[in-house]
Formats: C-alpha cells, structure tokens, sequence
C-alpha cells in the first residue's frame, strides 16, 4: 500500500510542477538583463514607453504636422531632413518626396550684387529633394539616365544670362517677367535652341521682394489672373512656368488654382521649384491634367564650387538610381563656371541632359508604363 502511495506522491507532485524534476533542482538561470530590469524596472518602462510613444508621436506628427510654417523657409544651416514624402507625390512616382529647406541667400537674378541691388536680395529656394519611396518601384526607366537643368533667376544680368545660356547642351532657361534683360535673353536663348520658361514671382512665407509680377494671395482673382497672363506675355518663347520663390503661394489652393487654370488655357506645363514640403501646386496641375514635375535638387544654394559639385553629383546619383532627375541652378558666376565644365562630361558619364519638356513628358509616360 505503501508504494502506490508513495507513487501518486509522486506523480501528484509532478503533475503540479512544469517539469520533471531533474531539471527543476538545476540552478535556475538568472538573466543578468532581467535580473537587473527586476531590481530597477526604470529602463524597462522606459522602453515600454519608448515603443508606445514613438509610433503614437510619429502618428500624430505627419509632414504637415512635423513642420511649422515658421520652420519651412528658414532653416539656419543646410540640415538634410526626410519627412514622408506628399501623398500626391507618392501617388503619382513623381521623383521628389522629401525636403530640406534652406537659408541660402537669393542669387542675384541674373545680376551682379555690385551693378544692381534688384529687388529678390534673397533666395529661399533652398529645397533638396530625396526621391520617394514609390519612385523606386513605380517608375520605369525607359532609357539611360537622364536629368533636367534649369537656371532660374533670368532677366536682371545681361553678361551672366549670355553666359548661361552659352552653356553646354539642353538646358531650360526660366526668366523673370518684365526684367531689364529678361525680354532679349529669352530671344537670345530660343535662337540657340534653348528651352524657355516663365519664372513667376509667387509669393514667400519670408516676405522677401519679389519684384514686378508678383503673385499673391492678396490679388483678387481678376488681377492674379491677369498679372500672371501678363508674366507670360513679357516672356517670348516660353513652354512652361516654375515658381520664384513661393513658399507662401504654393501651400495656398485657390491661387494654385487659378495659376492651373492660366496655365491650362495657355497650354504651359508647371514645374514646381519645390520651395516649401508643404506645396500643393504639384497635385493641382496634376488635378488639371497640366504636365507638370517637381524639382529634385537645388545646385547652388551655397555657392561654393565644393557645394555646387555635392548638389551636382547628388543630382547625377539620383538620375542613376530612379532614371530621372531635376536639378536647379542660378546664374551665379561659381554655377555657371562649374556647369561650364560639367555638362561637357555628362555625355561620356552616361547621362542625358534633356528640357523641361522634354522630362516632363518621360516621367509622363515612364508612370504611365508603371
Ligand atoms: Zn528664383
């Protein structure tokens, strides 16, 4: 009686235990992690916090959120920042999603600070663009690489828009409208086979000058409309526009609105300088079936050959990985000293310098494909 007694003792026992005995009597493995979370659970809360909050933060501080109007146009240094790029952008493989936003002084337009003050002391078209993530996937590179130059900024400078426009190869010119310069560069610029654009003056979040032109959210529609029919008209030869400036402009939808419906009835194409992350003058040409593409990297928001050459190869890079790539310049003397040397090599690099229009219309079919 004894035995079987002791028997179901036993089995009684293990019965309530997790394991088999043997292995319970081993000394119990003590993590020294667990051992030291137990003894000062602080850091463990920490981190429990930590992959709470950050999803919750990252949630509620979307692009939009994430930054300030206050934020956007002045950024003291070039600090390279990726927020999540526009839902337009993503939707529509445009190659620009992400920004960083810079202080850089306003090149001259065209002009020698020395021989004319002008009105655009500044330039706060200090946006680098990082290619999104659906770029990479939806955009389908029909050909070699291929980048788009656009000098911006034409019309104040005579010698510095010659010799811009000297420059190798395809690249667009985009002129300000009713410029001391701007009317005969555009002409001169068409006769050698160049690409012109309306540089419109748009409104920035800095309140900086923007010369004659200028578009506003105070205009009434009446007189937007017309300023900007005007700003065409002053320019000869022009395909498309891209904005000067415009931080304040392009975030606004109902002057988006009515630039697109100019630009409809004029049949121009829009590139969006991308001036401020929070732009929504992409997503309106597209609404409006206007061609349209967005700027991917400034080259010369510092103007230093070492900057320019960074901003050149990060241009150059992206056009590799993604197909594409749009890049914008000024008629800065280190720009065009550099551009004077680099667009001559591009051919044996393996890119393509094409126009605006020319881009615009890959992109087009290239998401098309996709
Ligand atoms: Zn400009």
């Amino acid at each position: 009686m004894l035995e079987p007694n002791n028997e179901k003792a036993d089995r009684t026992v293990n019965q309530n235990e997790t394991g088999p005995l043997p292995f319970k009597k081993e000394p119990k493995y003590q993590d020294p992690f667990l051992e030291a979370i137990k003894k000062n659970p602080r850091p463990l809360s920490m981190v429990v916090i930590g992959m709470i909050g950050m999803p919750l933060i990252l949630l509620l501080s979307g692009p939009d959120r994430a930054q300030t109007p206050e934020q956007t146009p002045v950024i003291e240094n070039a600090i390279e920042r990726v927020p999540p790029a526009p839902l337009e952008l993503e939707v529509e493989a445009t190659p620009a999603s992400a920004s960083e936003v810079g202080s850089a002084p306003e090149p001259q337009p065209g002009g020698a600070p020395t021989d004319a003050p002008g009105p655009l002391p500044f330039h706060e078209d200090a946006v680098v663009l990082i290619p999104s993530p659906a770029l990479e996937t939806a955009f389908v590179m029909p050909r070699r690489p291929s980048i788009s130059l656009i000098i911006d900024d034409i019309g104040y400078s005579a010698a510095l828009g010659e010799q811009a426009i000297a420059l190798h190869g395809a690249v667009t010119f985009a002129v300000l409208p009713h410029t001391p310069h701007g009317k005969e560069l555009a002409e001169l610029a068409h006769k050698q086979g160049k690409e012109i654009m309306l540089h419109a003056p748009m409104s920035n979040l800095a309140n900086m000058p923007l010369g004659p032109g200028a578009l506003t959210p105070e205009l009434s529609k009446e007189v937007f409309v017309a300023t900007l029919n005007d700003d065409i008209d002053a320019v000869p030869h022009l395909q498309g526009v891209n904005n000067h400036m415009g931080s304040a402009l392009t975030e606004m939808t109902m002057p988006m609105q009515w630039v697109m419906e100019v630009l409809k009835a004029r049949e121009l194409y829009f590139v969006d300088s991308y001036t401020t992350a929070k732009s929504v003058a992409g997503k309106m040409a597209r609404d409006q079936q206007i061609p349209t593409m967005t700027r991917n990297v400034f080259l010369d928001n510092v103007q230093a050959h070492e900057d320019i050459d960074r901003e050149f190869k990060k241009l150059l890079k992206m056009a590799r990985e993604k197909g594409v790539a749009v890049g914008i310049g000024h008629p800065y003397k280190e720009t065009l000293a550099y551009l004077e040397q680099a667009l001559p090599l591009l051919e044996e690099q393996g890119i393509e310098l094409i126009t605006a229009s020319q881009m615009i219309e890959l992109q087009r079919s290239a998401t098309a494909a996709w």
